[in-house]
């Protein structure tokens, strides 16, 4: 079983191309695909993978349109089987979203089918640590849920709001806040093996990372194994970070680092399978 626990989707080429070009011209990012569900489920195919959780989010003013196709395209209804139940949709919601405040977001997609919440502090603005989230993160400690956040430098944008540590005053006061760290803190090494010590509850994602492609923060064989081995096999998961990245090139590298197979399949599925209930 291998999961793609960091998966970004967009409903149509046009608007995947838009976005991935538009980062592109500024940071110099380049990107492997469209990124459209079509388009995603024929590289699942090509890498064996089973499941995917998407982690879409938008600026404000795209972030319910973005939730509602989230939930949409993986729902099944009274007559109809989900159109693409291989999903697993997270949403994601901001402290200055408008509209619904961010807690009658999430209670509205939860009737929806949603099973966790993505957030970016440095794309969308706010620190972890911001009082106005604090009830979304109460709301997500009630239903067990977990939340994706994106951690270390973004693309070539250092901010403070990317750092893992400030995620301390949080996890102090939510002691049972489910919490994967993106990027196993892209750059900021260091503060992701501190909260990794401190907090056994917090998760990390591979992307970027642990990949083969060859970004500043990107790790190499020893160092991703040195990583893995202090920050414990059983609570990394493997993400593609698609569609910048292909993820069967980076489950080959997964693959070829110097781990046993046993931390392997943790790392590719069964962590995943774990944290998320799934058969
Ligand atoms: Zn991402």
């Amino acid at each position: 079983m291998i999961i793609d626990a960091h998966v970004h989707l967009f409903p149509t080429v046009e608007v995947g191309k838009m976005v991935l070009e538009s980062i592109e011209n500024d940071t110099g990012v380049g990107y492997y695909a469209y990124g459209t569900p079509e388009e995603y489920l024929k590289d699942m195919k090509e890498a064996n993978v089973n499941k995917g959780v998407i982690v879409s989010f938008a600026p404000d003013n795209q972030i319910k349109n973005m939730n509602f196709w989230t939930v949409a395209i993986t729902r099944s209804g009274k007559n109809h089987p989900a159109k693409y139940p291989q999903f697993i949709p997270f949403i994601s919601v901001t402290p200055t979203m408008k509209g619904r405040s961010p807690v009658e977001e999430l209670e509205h997609k939860f009737r929806w089918g949603m099973k966790g919440l993505k957030i970016h502090p440095v794309a969308q603005g706010f620190a972890p640590d911001d009082e106005r989230m604090r009830p979304v993160y109460q709301w997500m400690v009630e239903h067990n849920l977990t939340i994706t956040s994106h951690s270390g430098v973004n693309v070539d944008q250092e901010s403070r709001f990317g750092e893992p540590e400030r995620w301390i005053p949080v996890l102090e006061e939510f002691k049972d806040l489910k919490l994967i760290l993106a990027h196993l803190g892209n750059g900021f090494w260091d503060q992701s093996i501190e909260i990794a010590d401190k907090f056994p509850q917090v998760m990390f994602d591979t992307a970027i990372a642990i990949s083969h492609i060859e970004s500043p923060t990107t790790l190499d064989y020893e160092d991703a194994r040195d990583l893995i081995r202090t920050i414990g096999p059983e609570r990394i998961l493997f993400g593609s970070d698609y569609p910048w990245i292909n993820p069967k090139k980076d489950i080959e590298r997964i693959k070829d680092l110097d781990i046993s197979e046993k931390d392997k399949n943790f790392i590719l599925g069964g962590n995943a399978l774990r944290l998320f209930n799934l058969k």
